[in-house]
């Protein structure tokens, strides 16, 4: 069986992490389109450079939650049977286990060069301008994507897609593009689709099977009834 897995803020949130969905619209106090914009850091680069810094610091503040632990099982289950996506920037799944995840929407632990335009592991603060590792050139920049920027790994998702048996979409409001249109691609190639939300979300209507509640108890529960269907239960 291959599965497809998307996971999106509402994952991250029931650890703790804030997310620029949350009531306010803001995301820790700042709109989205003054930290999460090409345009922000063209513009006020210390400005959008504190802020990573300190969400990536505050990384340290939060842990993997019962649905990253059993995200992790699913890999163990499935091998490479299992894509998981995540449009979250933290680095909760790997910490609960999972080997090998899909960060669309890159990552916090990561440091992008605009010299020679390398990733890289980065773990320290950005807004000082350290050099590049690489090339010297002091440009580094958050590893995220921002508003108007095109995901990381797209075709591989794409592919994961077509050949999937099953879609399962956990914790994402279902409204920003391009994992949006997710549910559509597996459908389109003959998948199963499953969404797990806290409360209905936009797409709701465009999957299979929905069930609302906490990831933490319907990752779980759902990881279970894949455990069993592998062994034959
Ligand atoms: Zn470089």
């Amino acid at each position: 069986m291959r599965v497809v897995v998307l996971t999106g803020a509402g994952v991250s949130a029931e650890s703790g992490v804030p997310t620029f969905r949350d009531a306010d619209g803001l995301w820790e106090g700042h709109r989205v389109e003054d930290v999460a914009t090409p345009e922000a850091y063209e513009y006020q680069p210390s400005v959008v450079h504190k802020f990573y810094d300190a969400r990536r610091a505050a990384l340290a503040d939060v842990e993997p939650n019962p649905a990253h632990v059993a995200l992790a099982r699913l890999e163990r289950l499935l091998g490479d049977d299992l894509t998981l996506v995540t449009q979250n920037i933290d680095d909760l799944h790997e910490r609960a286990g999972s080997g090998h995840v899909v960060h669309m929407h890159g990552e916090l632990l990561s440091a992008l060069c605009r010299g020679c335009r390398r990733r890289m592991p980065w773990s320290d603060v950005l807004h000082d301008y350290p050099p590049c590792p690489h090339c010297g050139v002091a440009e580094l920049r958050p590893d995220v994507v921002w508003f108007g920027e095109i995901p990381y790994e797209m075709d591989r998702i794409l592919e994961a897609l077509t050949g999937a048996d099953l879609f399962v979409s956990i914790g994402t409001s279902g409204m920003v593009y391009p994992a949006a249109g997710f549910v559509h691609q597996a459908r389109l190639h003959g998948a199963r689709t499953l969404e797990l939300n806290l409360a209905p979300s936009e797409g709701t209507t465009l999957f299979h099977e929905s069930r609302q509640g906490p990831a933490g108890t319907l990752v779980p529960a759902w990881v279970d009834e894949v455990a069993a269907t592998l062994s034959g239960g």
